[in-house]
């Protein structure tokens, strides 16, 4: 293995293609910030945005993906219920949907059967696959310990009412500038700095682990998604709730739910142990072992 395998292009099967009438509604919602001209930005509607680009964020790395994709802490049932609607406020499907494609993901990481590489193509790995018909379903074997929940199964098909209850909300706050600025702008923000670590924490960033994928860490990906961005840690070792495995390598998330465990709401935090941290390296990166 190479420290930076080369990216052999795959080839994308035929079904593996954007079905770019249905996609129109999410590409037109990029061109909605615009209507900031006529509504104006008014100082709640930015504090809104910044709470729902922040918030969501959070709820989008711990809880879509360290809690419900790699179970790397534990929450009693209503946490986990308001983990999984906090999730799906930020408009990326359902919880159950979110989490079997990405352990897809990380069992076939970088190979044909990988739901988003980077090597069927940038874009694809950090949008297209999402607009392809493919991929709408999944498989509901890959998250049955969360699929026994109906609450979960309710708003995993209904997953349209965590987003419209946020972006009324928005408007209810702060008027039409609030749900423009408040919601459609941090929510198109959101989806892409989300979808970077699907493309470029694959392709952009610097290789610490032997990892049988293209992962990579980046500090760049981490600050914008409150620490997704250690991804290269991330694949080397799945079950660990801390990303970022290092003091410097800077992991909100993690500090986050750190303090939801200290007042009991999380449970049984899971670190990336020092055999797991100091072992399978590339050796580009001089480390201090303690
Ligand atoms: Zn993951
Ligand atoms: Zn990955």
């Amino acid at each position: 293995m190479h420290k930076y395998p080369k990216p052999t292009h795959l080839v994308r099967t035929p079904d593996e293609r954007v079905n770019w009438p249905q996609s129109i509604p999410f590409l037109l919602l990029h061109f909605l910030p615009i209507t900031l001209i006529f509504t104006g930005i008014s100082t709640t509607a930015v504090v809104l945005f910044l709470v729902t680009y922040f918030g969501r964020m959070f709820f989008v790395t711990a809880g879509y993906h360290r809690y419900f994709s790699h179970k790397s802490y534990k929450l009693a049932r209503v946490p986990q219920f308001i983990m999984a609607f906090g999730a799906e406020t930020s408009a990326q499907k359902g919880v159950l949907w979110w989490a079997a494609h990405h352990r897809n993901h990380h069992q076939f990481s970088d190979t044909e059967r990988d739901v988003h590489s980077p090597r069927k193509g940038f874009w694809w790995s950090h949008v297209g696959w999402i607009l392809a018909d493919k991929f709408k379903a999944y498989d509901a074997d890959r998250i049955r310990d969360f699929g026994k929940y109906p609450e979960l199964v309710f708003i995993d098909k209904r997953d349209w009412i965590a987003p419209w209850t946020l972006g009324i909300t928005c408007y209810l706050i702060g008027g039409w500038s609030g749900l423009v600025l408040g919601f459609f702008a941090s929510t198109v923000l959101l989806w892409h700095t989300t979808f970077l670590v699907n493309s470029l924490a694959h392709v952009y960033g610097r290789r610490r682990y032997e990892t049988d994928d293209t992962s990579r860490n980046s500090l760049l990906v981490a600050l914008l998604t409150g620490g997704e961005g250690w991804h290269n840690n991330h694949h080397h070792y799945q079950a660990s709730a801390r990303q970022g495995f290092f003091w410097w390598e800077i992991d909100t998330t993690y500090y986050i739910l750190k303090l939801l465990s200290l007042v009991g709401i999380v449970k049984d935090l899971r670190q990336p142990p020092d055999r797991v941290k100091y072992s399978g390296r590339i050796g580009d990166e001089v480390l201090e072992s303690h």
